[in-house]
C-alpha cells in the first residue's frame, strides 16, 4: 500500500529512482498532439510543467538552465545576430536570448503549439512577454525538419529539447547535429541540453561521438539545476571556432558588462568554470583533463 498521497506528482524518467512534487493545485492537464502535458503548483518550486512524466521546468530554478544555455554561447560568440532555438516551448530560453540587444533575429521552432499556448497562460513568468518580441519568428514544427530544410543561417543554435524519448529523440540524432552544423554561419556555436551524466552517461557518450566528427571544437559544460535530478546537467558545445571556448575572463567580463544583462546565475567565472568536467565524464567522452 503506497503512502504517497494521490495529490503528489511522481517523475517517471528513471526506473526505481525519482522525485516527487506535492501538487498543491493542478492548473492544466492535456494530451496534446505530441505528448502529455501537466502544469501544477508546488509550495517549494512554484509552478511546474512536466511532459510525458518528465519534469521540464519549474519557476524556482529555471533561471539556472536558461541563463547557462543562452549567455554562455552568445557571449562566447561575441557578435551573434541570428539565434535559433529548437524546442523551448515554455519561453524561458526565448526570454534570455531576447535580453541581448545585439541579437537581431530569433527563430524558435517548437513542435507543440499547445505547450506554447499553455505556458503563455500558466507560466507567464517564463516568457515575460518575450513571445511578443518583434525579432521573433515562431515556427510550430519539428526541429529536425526545420534544420534539414531551411536555407537560413544562424550564429548560435540552442537545442532546448525534451529528453531523447518521444518527439525529442530525433534532436539527439546524427542527422540533427549534421543539419545544425550546416545551418551555422562561420564562427557559429551549437549548444544543447544533454542530460545529467551521472544518470545518463550514455547520452553524453553518444553526443560526443556525433559532435567529434562535425566540429573543430566540441566539449561539454555543466550546471546543477535542482529539478533535473541526478547531479549537474551537461550542455553539449559544438563550435566552428576553437578560440571561443577559451576566452579570457577579461573578454567575457567586458562582453557581459557591455550587454547590460542582470543575471541570477551566470557570471564570467561560472562561464569559465562550467567547462571543467569531472574525470568520469572526461573518460566517458575520451578527453584529457587539460583539453
Ligand atoms: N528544460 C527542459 C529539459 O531540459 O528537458 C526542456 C524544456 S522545453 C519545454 C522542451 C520542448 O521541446 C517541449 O516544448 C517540446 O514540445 C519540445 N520538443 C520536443 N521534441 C521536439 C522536436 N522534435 N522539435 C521541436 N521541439 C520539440
Amino acid at each position: 500500500m503506497s503512502n504517497i498521497p494521490a495529490s503528489d506528482y511522481l517523475e517517471t524518467l528513471y526506473e526505481g529512482y525519482g522525485q516527487r512534487f506535492r501538487m498543491e493545485k493542478l492548473l492544466h492537464e492535456v494530451r496534446t498532439e505530441h505528448q502529455h502535458l501537466v502544469i501544477f503548483e508546488n509550495p517549494r518550486m512554484g509552478r511546474v510543467m512536466a511532459l510525458d512524466g518528465v519534469i521540464q521546468t519549474t519557476e524556482a530554478d529555471e533561471f539556472i538552465y536558461h541563463e547557462m544555455l543562452t549567455h554562455v554561447p552568445i557571449l562566447a560568440h561575441g557578435t551573434a545576430k541570428r539565434v535559433l532555438i529548437i524546442g523551448g516551448g515554455d519561453g524561458g530560453m526565448l526570454r534570455e536570448v531576447a535580453k541581448h540587444r545585439s541579437v537581431e533575429h530569433i527563430t524558435m521552432v517548437e513542435i507543440d503549439g499547445t505547450v506554447v499556448d499553455m505556458c503563455k497562460e500558466f507560466l507567464p513568468n517564463h516568457s515575460k512577454g518575450a513571445f511578443d518580441d518583434p525579432r521573433l519568428n515562431l515556427v510550430i514544427d519539428d526541429g529536425m525538419r526545420f534544420v534539414a530544410t531551411t536555407t537560413e543561417k544562424f550564429d548560435v543554435i540552442i537545442s532546448d529539447s525534451t529528453d531523447p524519448i518521444g518527439p525529442g529523440e530525433v534532436l539527439f540524432s546524427e542527422n540533427f547535429y549534421q543539419a545544425c552544423h550546416r545551418c551555422l554561419n562561420e564562427g557559429g556555436i551549437l549548444v544543447t541540453q544533454n542530460g545529467t551524466p551521472f544518470m545518463q552517461i550514455e547520452e553524453v557518450k553518444t553526443t560526443a561521438g556525433r559532435l567529434r566528427s562535425l566540429f573543430p571544437d566540441w566539449h561539454f559544460y555543466q550546471a546543477a539545476v535542482p529539478t533535473y535530478i541526478g547531479g549537474a546537467m551537461t550542455f553539449a558545445w559544438g563550435a566552428t571556432n576553437t578560440a571561443y571556448r577559451k576566452l579570457s575572463r577579461e573578454t567575457l567580463q567586458q562582453r557581459f558588462s557591455g550587454s547590460g544583462i542582470v543575471t541570477r546565475y551566470y557570471n564570467p567565472e561560472i562561464h569559465i568554470g562550467a567547462f571543467a568536467l569531472p574525470q568520469y565524464v572526461l573518460q566517458a567522452v575520451g578527453k584529457p583533463s587539460n583539453d
